[in-house]
């Protein structure tokens, strides 16, 4: 196999709002663009909700536009654990249709998406006083792989005291008991989401971030689109639709007020935070599950390269999604749960390096049944106005939601204008961005060849597949964008192009956060590199100096805030 040279990565300009340029090619549509023409669907929210739903109505033919407020992937689809699991957990609530879905699912997305959903090898240690005990244990293992049709990566296998400590010399000695160890799957969240954005572009959607619905449009008391405001380049808009959907997760029941001012709350929000430390502090090999000793939930270590993340917390909140804080006592929470289990990791605030909040978009239990299709996971609602609503989920199963949501909307279109039945969406066959193969051979030995740090080589291809070629190729004219941004990250300098030229990039933080995560793997939170990528990006934007300066002190002023 060879690695292509693709065309026009050399080149290009971004923000002229192009789709159908070809298949390469995923800008942010202008406002004039998205409110130039009727859509059939008009998404609001680009989390992974709304993004598989604009990837799915797309491929079935019908006009799409996605808006977002903030950056794709702002919300909770970039705060989440990051992993494509079968639901363990669900088991002990007996839902095993769940649990046989969630499978499913991680096997389509490790099949389409291979650079950005990963197979992962996790120890469940057991210690005394648990509140699951090894039988218990045992049981669970077992059904889980035959939910999995016993298709998972490998099957279980249960581990006496000795071959665990093996496994994971650092675990507490005293009280272990054994555990097993299992198999599930890591992702890149953000990431996923921006791919399943751009794909939907790829099939004729128009997608713009940083453009917010702050009402909604009604003829005869339906809804018929809805106003937004471009939060980049100022100016409001109206967007026409046959069908809205509201795909805003835990924002969910602000839009159902906009249609409905007395309409019932859907959502009962938690909150969850994760906390990043460095791997060789708590020393582990596997991603680790286990229940906290203080409260008996389920908790994860992570790894995640150098590092490894902490998660997570389940807590009622009011705080707002607009913003979140990471409070002491949940940081205390989940360093005194992990000490229990790793004596010597020893870790205290100090070691945090970073962290993340998201709310989790929960069903409430008394949420309204009527007219509503169910599942213990997720909720479809049609409001007053015609708006449909999709409350709950979670990231494994977007493509199950999306799949509904665009059912129910395409009814509802042949309902209302007596269409033909649109085509049919291959969500599960098509790759997603760059992950057209899972042979990624040829693509290392491509990057070593120009030269490239064998770290940012590994990075390129865990993070873009087969698109690392066109980031190789962006450094054909220009060798040094192949240097590293910021070294030791293995982030390269052309990341940065591509980032504007086909992930909707549009500022600093886009970059550094969602992108090139930076923000969460660098010790200085990425800030010195802020400038850098300012440079970078005014290439394709044109910025003048005195912007250059502006949005990397905006950066700035983010990551130490
Ligand atoms: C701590 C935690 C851990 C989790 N771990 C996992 C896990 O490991 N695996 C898993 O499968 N799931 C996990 N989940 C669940 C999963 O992350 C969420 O279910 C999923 O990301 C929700 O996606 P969403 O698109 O519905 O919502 P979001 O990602 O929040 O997207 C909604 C978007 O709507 C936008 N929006 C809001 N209002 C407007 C407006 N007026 N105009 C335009 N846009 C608007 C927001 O800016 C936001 O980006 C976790 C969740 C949490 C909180």
């Amino acid at each position: 196999m060879t690695v292509p040279h693709e065309p026009g990565t050399g080149t290009g300009q971004a923000g002229d709002g192009g789709q159908g340029h070809g298949r390469h090619s995923s800008q942010r549509a202008p406002l004039a663009r998205l409110s130039a023409e009727p859509a059939d669907l008009l998404v609001i929210g680009g989390g992974i909700t709304g993004a598989g739903i604009a990837r799915d109505a797309a491929m079935r033919g019908l006009r799409t536009v996605l808006v977002e407020q903030h950056d794709l992937a702002w919300g909770t689809s970039s705060r989440s654990s990051r992993l494509v699991h079968g639901g363990l957990r669900y088991l002990e609530t007996g839902d095993l249709r769940l649990v046989l879905e969630a499978n499913r699912e991680r096997r389509v997305l490790l099949r389409i998406a291979p650079h950005l959903v990963w197979p992962l090898p996790f120890i469940f240690p057991l210690h005394r006083g648990d509140r699951v005990g090894p039988a218990r244990l045992a049981a669970g293992m077992w059904l889980y792989d035959l939910l999995a049709l016993f298709r998972n990566v490998k099957a279980h296998r249960m581990l006496g005291k000795r071959a665990l400590l093996e496994a994971e010399p650092m675990l507490r000695e005293r009280g272990l008991r054994g555990g097993a160890l299992f198999y599930d799957a890591q992702c890149d969240d953000a990431r996923l989401t921006l791919a399943t954005a751009r794909s939907a572009i790829q099939h004729g959607a128009l997608v713009a971030n940083y453009i917010a619905v702050v009402g909604l449009e009604r003829t005869a008391g339906r809804v018929v689109g809805a106003q937004v405001e471009d939060r980049l380049g100022g100016g409001r808009g109206v967007i026409r639709a046959g069908v809205v959907v509201n795909a805003t997760g835990p924002w969910g029941d602000r839009l159902r007020q906009m249609e409905d001012a007395g309409a019932a709350p859907l959502l009962r929000p938690t909150k969850g935070i994760h906390l990043v430390v460095e791997r060789r502090r708590i020393d582990h090999r596997h991603g680790i599950i286990f229940t906290s000793p203080i409260d008996g939930r389920v908790m994860f270590v992570l790894p995640w390269g150098d590092l490894s993340y902490i998660g997570t917390t389940d807590t009622d909140t009011e705080e707002s999604p607009d913003r979140l804080e990471i409070l002491p006592e949940e940081v205390v929470y989940l360093l005194r749960s992990v000490n229990a289990r790793f004596p010597n990791a020893r870790l205290t605030v100090e070691d945090v390096r970073g962290g993340w909040a998201g709310l989790r978009p929960l069903v409430a239990p008394d949420a309204p049944q009527a007219a509503s299709s169910r599942s213990r996971d997720h909720l479809i609602v049609q409001g007053s106005g015609g708006m449909i609503t999709v409350a709950g989920g979670k990231l494994t199963t977007y493509r199950v939601m999306a799949r509904e949501v665009v059912d129910r909307a395409i009814r509802e279109l042949r309902l209302r204008e007596g269409r033909s039945r649109p085509g049919e969406a291959l969500t599960d066959e098509e790759a997603l961005p760059g992950g057209e193969t899972d042979d990624f051979g040829p693509f290392r030995e491509r990057g070593l060849e120009l030269g490239v740090h064998p770290d940012s080589v590994e990075h390129l291809v865990r993070h873009y597949g087969t698109e690392a070629a066109g980031i190789y190729n962006l450094g054909g004219g220009d060798r040094r964008l192949l240097r590293r941004l910021l070294p030791p990250h293995p982030a390269i300098e052309a990341e940065v192009l591509h980032a504007v030229r086909r992930e909707l990039a549009q500022t600093v933080e886009d970059v550094l956060v969602r992108r090139l995560h930076l923000y969460y793997e660098h010790a200085e939170r990425g800030i010195p590199a802020a400038r850098r990528v300012a440079e970078l990006m005014a290439r394709e934007y044109a910025w003048d100096e005195g912007r250059v300066a502006a949005e990397a002190e905006r950066y700035e002023a983010f990551a130490r805030a």
